[in-house]
């Protein structure tokens, strides 16, 4: 999917927009919407540490490979450290270091006692066995040791891990400091203290932002029609929410192309990537690819697999009234300008996906305080971060006329700098 999505012309000539490159850009294009002591945005555009790990694997035929693994820690001004670990080929330090950014302001504009990191592996999973991916996850654990804990840094699943890294990461921690610590990540295994609804939340909240979206614009939700990239947890549960809610949805895809129906697709019929990995297309009469499946003329577009794939390159050919970001970064800084010039409303993934982190707070709670929640719990409480989240954005495009994307960076940016300035700078 990324070559057919990201090979054009422009790209092979100039070096590609990295995850680091479009959070730097979006900070400094915050910062001179607000008020804000530009020390601290100064301090902001870094992060606070960068941890580069080497990490041995014995394969399944005696060999022994070596990748690189990395946690980026950008800021804890309102609490530990929370983001996820990713494993895929692109993985590196200025993404990681990027996609931690982004973390810091999706929690703050959330409003959790948490702070941004991300880290990952420098591997494809998808070339590993089942027991490789967990030789490899321990070990990384046990290199990470020191960084990650309850308190300090708790690590989540994103691309291409999922709760049983989780719950091997948590075994190994767990036996290393000799007691059961399920509050060291969120997003485990129901069975070892993980939260009803975690796996869920992310495409919840894009269906939660996306509905009222569209109610502020008057578009009933029963006139929308919708297509959505990627049919992993993000996007397959926004898919079906928005389904089930009354949308029409045109169009799901997964790294072989699209599902598209122009009146309207039966998402709950088509497998998820955890359901049957990339099998989308098997279920489907028609198929499209997924780059036409982000020029489709629909209403709502949801990016909800990789990043940087509405670029300079096809963002004049986006003919969506309406982008909702599922996946982290899935639009670069020039290309959202682009979309801006042409009209076209993008909500950030830094609001629309973060149900994800949210019910990971659920569950950290639930850790620390030895509780369970109900699902319906989980689920009203999130809906009630969210609206509280999108009520504080909305205030923001109201009164200072700004775009989805500037409001929700304001909203975030903003509470990170008054703690830094309550907090003040050491020594
Ligand atoms: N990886 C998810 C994200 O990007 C979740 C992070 C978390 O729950 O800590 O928001």
């Amino acid at each position: 999917m990324s070559d057919s999505l990201q090979s054009t012309d422009e790209q092979a000539e100039q070096p590609p927009e990295t995850p680091l490159d479009t959070a730097r850009y979006q900070l400094d294009k915050a910062a001179s919407l607000i008020e804000v002591d530009e020390n601290i945005i100064e301090r902001l555009s870094h992060p606070t540490s960068v941890h580069e790990v080497t990490v041995p694997l014995k394969r399944d035929d005696g060999t022994v490979d070596v990748f690189s693994g990395y946690r980026a820690q950008h800021d804890s001004v309102r609490g530990p450290y929370k983001g996820g670990l990713r494993y895929h080929p692109h993985v590196d330090r200025e993404e990681v270091i990027g996609l931690s950014m982004w973390m810091t302001w999706k929690c703050a504009v959330v409003d959790l006692p948490f702070g941004g990191a991300k880290g990952g592996i420098n591997v494809d999973p998808k070339a590993l066995s089942d027991g490789e991916i967990e030789r490899l996850t321990r070990r990384f654990t046990n290199e990470l040791r020191n960084v990650i804990g309850p308190q300090t840094d708790i690590p989540a699943p994103d691309m291409g891990t999922n709760a049983q890294t989780m719950a091997w990461i948590m075994d190994t921690y767990s036996i290393q400091e000799a007691e059961t610590a399920p509050a060291v990540v969120t997003g485990k295994p129901i069975a070892v203290g993980g939260s009803e609804g975690r796996q869920e939340a992310p495409g919840r909240s894009v269906a939660i932002i996306s509905r009222e979206l569209l109610e502020y614009y008057d578009r009933p939700l029963s006139e929308t029609t919708v297509a959505v990239q990627g049919f992993g947890s993000v996007g397959a549960n926004a898919a079906r929410l928005l389904e089930e809610w009354g949308a029409t949805v045109v169009a799901v895809s997964d790294v072989n192309g699209a599902a598209y129906d122009l009146t309207g697709l039966d998402t709950s019929g088509i497998p998820s990537h955890d359901q049957e990995p990339e099998a989308v297309t098997e279920y489907a009469e028609d198929t499209i690819s997924n780059a036409a499946l982000l020029e489709l003329d629909v209403d709502l577009l949801v990016p909800a697999a990789l990043g940087n794939v509405i670029t300079e390159g096809n963002a004049d050919d986006i003919r969506a009234d309406f982008v909702v970001e599922g996946a982290n970064g899935p639009t670069t800084f020039t290309a959202d300008s682009i979309l801006t010039d042409r009209g076209i409303h993008v909500v950030p993934d830094i609001l629309a996906n973060a149900g994800g982190v949210t019910v990971s707070y659920f569950e950290w709670v639930q850790d620390i305080n030895h509780r369970t929640w109900s699902l319906d719990r989980v689920n009203e409480e999130l809906e009630a971060v969210m609206i509280d989240a999108w009520d504080a954005v909305r205030r923001e495009v109201e009164n200072r006329g700004v775009t989805w994307r500037e409001a929700a960076y304001i909203v975030g940016v903003s509470r990170i700098a008054a703690a830094h300035e309550s907090r003040g700078l050491w020594p």
